[in-house]
């Protein structure tokens, strides 16, 4: 595809929440929120998305910083998962994001890119990243989900037309960390579960997550809850920078008397949404954390797949993944 001049946009910078909430509100679907731009760039650079007006949002000190609470720690949206990697709260209580923002792309997209774009960041599908007019471009066929699509890093579950997956390694730090996420828009503020927040193919074929335009993600807020378990974080790629998982997993584990109290744990890369494993959570409480009990988390949790023609390899990785959060936590 051609990388040649971007298509013409207005540049807005408000520095101020509310003045931002008042632009997209005017300007409405012709609006994009830009926030390190990792994500948008290329879509204006491969002019398949042509906004008329971009917010940028990096102005808005606001939106930054990471602060301890009365309940957890609150992330402002802006914060660099550079900071995040590096914050010394994060890293001593809920360390698992430290780690998964440190494993993102490149430490140069790493410095630019912010938490509130890697978990609002769009599908990776390549087809639908060139402008093919698929479902999720609004159109009506699946390039991916055909006899020669090019799908081994589609979707084991959960797919509904589209076969896209969620393809940020926050995302399921968070949903194993029960973090919330505070939106606010002209009319005011609501705050919605990490797990609620991402949208699966069968609720909207064309949004990732419930952000609609003009919304701002302005926080995400992690509870004690799970701050000091015992925290495992691990992605596979085909390279090991600069690039998106295949599969991640994420997992918190709280142990007592050598027998696993409670766990909470999540794959992405392997549905639209990063997928929970209840079943997984279940079956694990009070058995010791070993290989034995590992195995039988990872057989639980990769039941009901259904593979595409190029992912089958996805099944058995997943099932290592979660093996290994078990057992190696
Ligand atoms: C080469 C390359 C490799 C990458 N590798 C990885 C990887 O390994 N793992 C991974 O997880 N990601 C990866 N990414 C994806 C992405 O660039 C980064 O995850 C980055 O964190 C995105 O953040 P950003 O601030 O740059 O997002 P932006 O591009 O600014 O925004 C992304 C999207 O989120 C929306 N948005 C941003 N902030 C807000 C907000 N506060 N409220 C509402 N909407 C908002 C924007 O409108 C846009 O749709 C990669 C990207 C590139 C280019
Ligand atoms: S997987 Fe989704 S994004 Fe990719 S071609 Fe199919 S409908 Fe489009």
């Amino acid at each position: 595809m051609a990388n040649d001049m971007m298509a013409h946009f207005e540049l807005l910078q408000p520095a101020q929440l509310d003045d931002a909430l008042a632009l997209l509100e005017r300007h409405g679907e012709d609006a994009w929120k830009l926030a390190g731009g990792h994500d948008s760039l290329s879509w204006f650079k491969d002019r398949v998305k042509r906004p008329k007006v971009v917010v940028e949002l990096t102005g808005i000190d606001a939106l930054r910083g990471i602060k301890e609470t009365a309940d957890g720690v609150e992330i402002g949206a802006l914060t660099t998962l550079t900071e995040i990697e590096h914050d010394p709260l994060i890293r001593a209580k809920y360390a698992l994001l430290a780690h998964a923002a440190g494993k993102v792309a490149s430490p140069q997209i790493r410095n630019v890119g912010t938490l509130g774009g890697n978990v609002s960041q769009d599908a990776r599908c390549w087809y639908y990243r060139y402008g093919l007019d698929c479902y999720r471009a609004g159109g009506n066929t699946c390039y991916a989900d055909t006899p020669e699509g090019m799908n081994r890093e589609h979707a084991l579950f959960g797919a509904d037309r589209c076969v896209a997956v969620s393809p940020s390694d926050t995302a399921p730090a968070l949903i194993a960390l029960d973090a919330s996420m505070v939106i606010r828009n002209s009319d005011g503020e609501r705050v919605v579960n990490a797990e609620d927040f991402f949208i699966g193919p069968a609720v909207n074929i064309e949004r990732m997550t419930v952000l609609e335009p003009g919304d701002i993600l302005t926080a995400i807020r992690i509870p004690h809850t799970w701050a000091g378990a015992q925290f495992y974080f691990e992605k596979v790629a085909d390279r090991n920078t600069w690039d998106f998982a295949l599969v991640n997993v994420a997992s918190a584990m709280v142990v007592s008397n050598g027998m696993i109290e409670r766990l909470r744990i999540a794959c992405g890369g392997v549905e639209c949404v990063p997928k929970r494993l209840k079943v997984v959570e279940e079956i694990v409480q009070g058995s010791p954390p070993d290989g034995e009990t590992g195995a039988l988390a990872g057989k639980s949790a990769v039941r009901g797949a259904k593979p595409l023609n190029y992912n089958h390899f996805k099944i058995t990785l997943m099932e290592n993944l979660v093996k290994r959060a078990i057992r190696d936590a």
